[in-house]
């Protein structure tokens, strides 16, 4: 396909392109930045939220079976009491009121050394053999904490958990002395219920809602609780701790894993304090929060940011589209009176551009640039007409010149032929007589030789002058060349004219010039013959008519019609 080069495309959509991309690249980097940001802030305040309900968990429960201990250890150091007998009235209202104390303790009771109960809570079990239990063989030797198990005996006398999980217990217990010899053995049966009570107590509100679960593995990783009622339903799917924070750590950091339901968590484990019974019995208490669930608000805002971001983009692309299009309309504008002023159109003003204070000095720059040109073509064109009036003048002058002689100011042969031919041509079509004079300065040679050539020509032009001051206007005189004159005289015969020529002979002969004196002339006369067919014709036989004047002593007129 081919593709717009960048010329082809206009400015607009190029800016529209440019803005579209501009904006909404940086709109969705400052989303994705933003929300990173947030998500980022979010996880953190999570963790350090999960850290502090699995430590008050971890404290809780720590908390509780110290205090539980601390009870048991109390009842067995009274050997008063004991020395009335295992099964004392004393010893059956102590087992009352200790459970009173703590109601979690579902069961107490006291068993001989053969392993019978003897005395209990509600008289539960009594007489029965509790040899076989753990806590009974533990429980002759020393203090005795049992990790939880289900109820075994007492399962049929008991109410299930408000949870709805099956009962299950905890086991303590502790050796019965009087003066250091053992007796018996005391134990209570913890409730595990007390395990939700506890949970129950450190999550928040909204746990369910954003996904946080407290959970209890035992030392080998077995589910011992989950919150939320989840404790039979997780157990039933296997769910084991299986990845431990780096020891390292201390205490532990959150850690982001794929747990069995193959949902992303965030996950602490809170330490147990070292000599506490938690770390003694080797739980381990994990919060966890569903990544889904507690990070949405993080996503919401990155999809709020990203939306609110791209609709910014928009409005601004949009924005930058209208300026591109000001801007554009200005340059068409621009582009439309030059081509106009190119065309011709001198009267074309370049129009002011108003889209953006650059374009408008731009087209200022552009109107004063056209004026200018404008009007340095007219004055080129001014110009030119002058010098071309000027030239013809000149040549006009020098045509003039051409045809004129610049001593005498006569006609010169050149400026007389045509003029001669008129007059030549309309008296032989007319039939009307035509003369033609050649008047010659006569040993002119010896003025010059004797007075210089300047006073030489002096004499010339007043022999000129003389012949122009008395020719008539319609005759034609000019200077044919060195110290000779012709004289053409149209409608004159050839009698007038030698009357004319004899004239002229004595006007000039009459005259003087300084120290020169009297120049005589010799005159040719010839008239138009019928045979003529050229002006040259004519000019020669006064020609031949003066060199008869000239052989004949000169100072004379000579006529050729008297030759012939
Ligand atoms: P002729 O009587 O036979 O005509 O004798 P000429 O001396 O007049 O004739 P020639 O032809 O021997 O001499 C003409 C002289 O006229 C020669 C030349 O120096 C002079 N002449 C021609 N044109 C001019 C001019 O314009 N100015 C001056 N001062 N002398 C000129
Ligand atoms: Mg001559
Ligand atoms: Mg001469």
């Amino acid at each position: 396909m081919l593709r717009p080069s960048r010329a082809e495309r206009s400015l607009v959509s190029q800016i529209l392109v440019l803005a579209l991309a501009l904006f909404g690249g940086l709109a969705l980097a400052l989303a994705l930045i933003f929300g990173g940001a947030f998500r980022e802030h979010a996880q953190a305040r999570t963790g350090a939220e999960i850290q502090t309900i699995a430590a008050s968990a971890v404290q809780l429960l720590s908390d509780g079976l110290a205090e539980r201990r601390r009870e048991i250890s109390v009842m067995v150091q009274s050997p008063t009491l004991w020395r009335e007998g295992l099964d004392s009235a004393g010893v059956v209202a102590l087992l009352g009121r200790a459970r009173a104390v703590s109601p979690n303790s579902l069961w107490i009771g006291v068993a001989d050394l053969q392993g019978v109960i003897v005395a209990s809570t509600d008289g539960l079990l009594q007489g029965q053999s509790v040899a076989a239990r753990p806590w009974f063989r533990h429980g002759l030797a020393g203090p005795y904490l049992g990790d939880v198990h289900p109820a075994v005996l007492l399962e049929p006398y008991l109410p299930s958990p408000a949870s709805g999980d099956p009962l299950r217990f905890l086991d303590l217990a502790a050796p019965i002395q009087i003066d250091g010899r053992t007796v018996g053995v005391l134990a209570t049966h913890l409730s595990w219920d007390w395990a939700r009570q506890v949970s129950e107590r450190v999550l928040p509100s909204d746990a369910a809602a954003r996904g946080i679960e407290l959970l209890i593995f035992d030392k080998a990783g077995a589910l011992l609780y989950a919150s939320g009622g989840r404790t039979a339903a997780l157990r039933a799917a296997g769910q084991r701790l299986r990845t431990r924070p780096a020891a390292a750590a201390q205490p532990p950091m959150p850690w982001t894993e794929r747990w069995m339901d193959n949902q992303e968590y965030l996950a602490t484990l809170a330490p147990a304090g070292a000599g506490s019974p938690v770390a003694e019995i080797g739980w381990q208490v994990v919060v966890r929060a569903h990544s889904g669930k507690s990070f949405e608000p993080a996503r919401n805002v990155l999809v709020v940011a990203g939306a609110a971001g791209l609709a910014t983009a928009l409005v601004l692309s949009i924005a930058a589209w209208f300026g591109a299009r000001r801007l554009g309309s200005d340059l068409a504008m621009l582009t439309h009176a030059a081509n106009r002023i190119e065309a011709g159109h001198a009267e074309v003003r370049i129009p002011p551009a108003s889209s953006s204070k650059e374009v408008l000095g731009l087209s200022r720059a552009l109107s004063r640039m056209t004026q200018r040109l404008i009007e340095s073509q007219a004055d080129l064109e001014r110009q030119v007409a002058a010098r071309t009036a000027e030239l013809e003048a000149a040549n006009a002058e020098l045509a003039k010149q051409a045809r004129r002689d610049p001593l005498t100011g006569l006609l010169n042969r050149r400026g007389f032929e045509p003029k001669a031919q008129l007059l030549f041509d309309l008296a032989l079509r007319g039939g009307r007589p035509l003369c033609a004079c050649m008047v010659d300065a006569d040993h002119f040679k010896a003025v010059n030789d004797t007075h210089g050539h300047a006073v030489g020509d002096q004499v010339l032009k007043r022999i000129a002058s003389c012949l122009q001051s008395r020719m008539r206007r319609t005759d034609l005189l000019a200077r044919w060349g060195g110290e000779e004159f012709v004289l053409l005289l149209p409608d004159t015969s050839l009698e007038a004219a030698g009357e004319l020529a004899e004239g002229l002979r004595l006007a000039i002969g009459a005259s003087t010039t300084g120290a020169v004196g009297r120049v005589t002339v010799s005159i040719g006369l010839a008239q138009i013959a019928p045979t003529d067919r050229t002006l040259q014709a004519l000019v020669e036989r006064a020609d031949l008519a003066l060199y008869r004047a000239k052989d004949m002593g000169r100072n004379q007129v000579s006529s050729l019609a008297a030759l012939l």
